[in-house]
């Protein structure tokens, strides 16, 4: 059976925000913020180990919608062991990502992470998509809360 696009996003939001990956506090976190989008109400802490500028791991907590924490987990697996350097430019270039339209195939470029350009077709719930990563650059940044507002 071949699946329509829009059944594949839906799919990977779907599994991902129904057994999120990475989902729990760290005990002893490096780096970790709370992030509150207050249009939805949700609400994603972040939780960083950064071992010799490498993320060792990342790991979220908290509630929300659907959208709120399938970003968040497909944003733990994404950025996981990478570098400092390279996590930071990757966060950045997906809030681009999801704030414009997409040319191409995003499942090609970015693997199931691709699922989260379906909220383009639902602006009111960017915020929802954003927050995570807003939260992630927070921690990085040393601030230990984020809003998308
Ligand atoms: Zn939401």
């Amino acid at each position: 059976m071949i699946e329509t696009p829009r059944d594949l996003y839906d799919g990977v939001i779907l599994d991902h925000s129904k057994q999120p990956r990475n989902f729990g506090p760290l005990a002893n976190p490096t780096h970790h913020a709370d992030g509150r989008n207050p249009i939805c109400g949700d609400e994603i802490s972040i939780f960083l180990d950064l071992n010799e500028q490498t993320l060792a791991q990342i790991t979220f907590s908290g509630q929300g919608c659907a959208i709120s924490k399938a970003s968040a987990s497909l944003m733990t697996e994404y950025l996981s062991r990478l570098s400092l350097e390279e996590a930071k430019v990757r966060a950045k270039e997906i809030l681009e990502l999801l704030a414009k339209d997409f040319e191409g195939d995003p499942f090609e470029r970015y693997g199931e992470l691709g699922a989260l350009t379906a909220v383009r077709r639902y602006p009111a719930r960017l915020k929802c998509a954003t927050l995570a990563w807003h939260t992630f650059l927070a921690a990085l940044a040393g601030e230990t809360t984020a809003s998308t507002e």
